[in-house]
């Protein structure tokens, strides 16, 4: 991983060759990102728990993570070459790759130094308004399942689902739509 700062420019052009996608099925996911993928897929959340996505719960916080085939991301398709099955409803950490988010309100990001297409191509900004939009979902996503264990006693299963509830028709695959790597 190499360090930037939020006014630094890379060169980055994707390769195509879908190494992100193929290399430990390990996005994790916020709520939102959730939510986003069921409307796209036009399913209940539910219904995709634990089929494509897999809850992990550590000292009482549920982790959701994408689901793998072998090392491969369960949404990418091999079918005349590598395509995300998801692609407008695709999690926030996907948008954002090769950048690899700090801690929310960081003044500095990671790049992905595996990622083929890093160092060549056009040359990159980091994508602020995307980045703002991933650490505000990053933030309400954990005010609101830690309100729902540590305040209300709920199992940490119980306040995902809640939380999920809470948003389920506030959330829109438009409001994601042209955040990703400005050109
Ligand atoms: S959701 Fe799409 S972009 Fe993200 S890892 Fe899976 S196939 Fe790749």
């Amino acid at each position: 991983m190499k360090k930037i700062g939020l006014d630094q420019t890379f060169r980055f052009s994707c390769t195509r060759r879908a190494q992100c996608c193929r290399t430990g099925p390990n996005v994790a996911l916020t709520i939102f990102d959730l939510v986003r993928i069921a409307k796209y897929l036009k399913k209940d959340w539910r219904e995709l728990i634990p089929t494509y996505v897999k809850v992990i719960v550590a000292d009482m916080v549920p982790f959701m993570l994408l689901r793998g085939i072998r090392d491969e991301c369960i949404f990418l398709s091999k079918k005349g070459g590598y395509k995300c099955t998801i692609y407008p409803a695709r999690p926030m950490r996907c948008r954002l790759y090769p950048i690899v988010p700090a801690a929310p309100g960081a003044d500095y990001v990671y790049l992905d130094t595996k990622c083929p297409g890093l160092w060549s191509g056009p040359e990159r900004k980091v994508p602020k308004k995307a980045l703002e939009k991933y650490y505000e979902e990053v933030r309400e996503h954990y005010k609101r399942i830690m309100k729902y264990v540590l305040e209300e006693g709920l199992e940490p299963e119980e306040a995902l689902e809640k939380a999920i509830e809470d948003i389920w028709d506030q959330v829109s695959l438009e409001e994601v739509q042209g955040l990703e790597l400005e050109p």
